[in-house]
């Protein structure tokens, strides 16, 4: 009797984790395994902004994205309802501190290429967007390709933050010996040269494992960001947090930026139809 009833149960239980898991696959696509306390917020991450130009290898034509895209892309979220937030506000509401407006996007900028002070930087101002430029602070002010300190301490003025992209930009999981250097000692250039020690940093490559996460942690960032992964983080994933690169790629875009809300939106529309 008591194996009969077992044997019962568990095959309802069987049936009910089957129709769980069809209905978990179908919002898999878009938040796969989030607990409850997940945000969707996009944290777009940029490298080059600039014309497209003859010489670029087929990696940078991917990467780098034209002015004329970027304006497109900032001006999708104007006319849509997107709010452009700071990484501090995401932090702050992943931490329960705070809350976002609806819609919230985050911007962030890879390895501070000095064609992100000419070409982002003024678009960003004439939309009155902030974002966050993840710098890796070595080659700094010796490499003419990326930006200067006086340009770093521009941007921050203009109400842009400056977060740490190590020193060097070194595959970390592979350079145990240096994460020191990279994580905290980059932390200590930046708040010398700026005033004030980053409160955020980006894995170069998005490559981070528990040893370099526990080295973010202990220099004292309040988060650090990975590369890919999609737009959903919650309070646990502080040291790693998803994003999403961005392209020339106008539908991706969109797709990153609305997730769900377009389907919903679609619907809404065909049926009033
Ligand atoms: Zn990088």
């Amino acid at each position: 009797m008591h194996l009969l009833i077992r044997g019962l149960v568990g095959a309802t239980a069987v049936l009910t984790l089957g129709a769980a898991a069809a209905a978990a696959s179908h919002r898999a696509s878009d938040a796969a395994h989030t607990p409850a306390d997940s945000l969707r917020v996009p944290i777009l991450v940029y490298h080059s902004v600039m014309p497209h130009h003859p010489g670029q290898t087929s990696e940078q034509r991917v990467l780098d994205v034209s002015d004329s895209a970027f304006t497109a892309q900032m001006h999708y979220l104007v006319d849509n309802g997107y709010h452009v937030v700071s990484f501090a506000a995401l932090v702050d509401a992943l931490e329960g501190r705070d809350t976002l407006p609806k819609h919230a996007v985050v911007l962030t900028f890879d390895d501070g290429w000095v064609n992100q002070y000419h070409h982002a930087f003024p678009i960003l101002r004439r939309f009155g967007m902030t974002a966050t430029f993840f710098v890796f602070t070595t080659p700094i002010g010796k490499d003419g390709k990326l930006m200067t300190w006086d340009q770093l301490r521009e941007l921050q003025a203009a109400g842009m933050t400056i977060g740490s992209h190590t020193r060097t930009h070194p595959v970390l999981p592979d350079y145990h010996a240096a994460l020191h250097n990279e994580i905290v000692m980059s932390r200590a250039d930046i708040a010398h040269h700026l005033g004030r020690a980053p409160d955020f940093f980006a894995y170069p490559f998005g490559a981070w494992d528990s040893a370099s996460a526990a080295w973010a942690r202990t220099a004292g960032y309040r988060a650090a960001r990975a590369y890919r992964g999609g737009a959903w983080n919650s309070a646990s994933d502080l040291y790693h947090l998803r994003a999403i690169p961005v392209t020339d790629n106008m539908e991706k875009f969109e797709r990153a930026v609305s997730g769900e809300r377009t389907r919903v939106m679609a619907h809404q529309t065909s049926t009033r139809r």
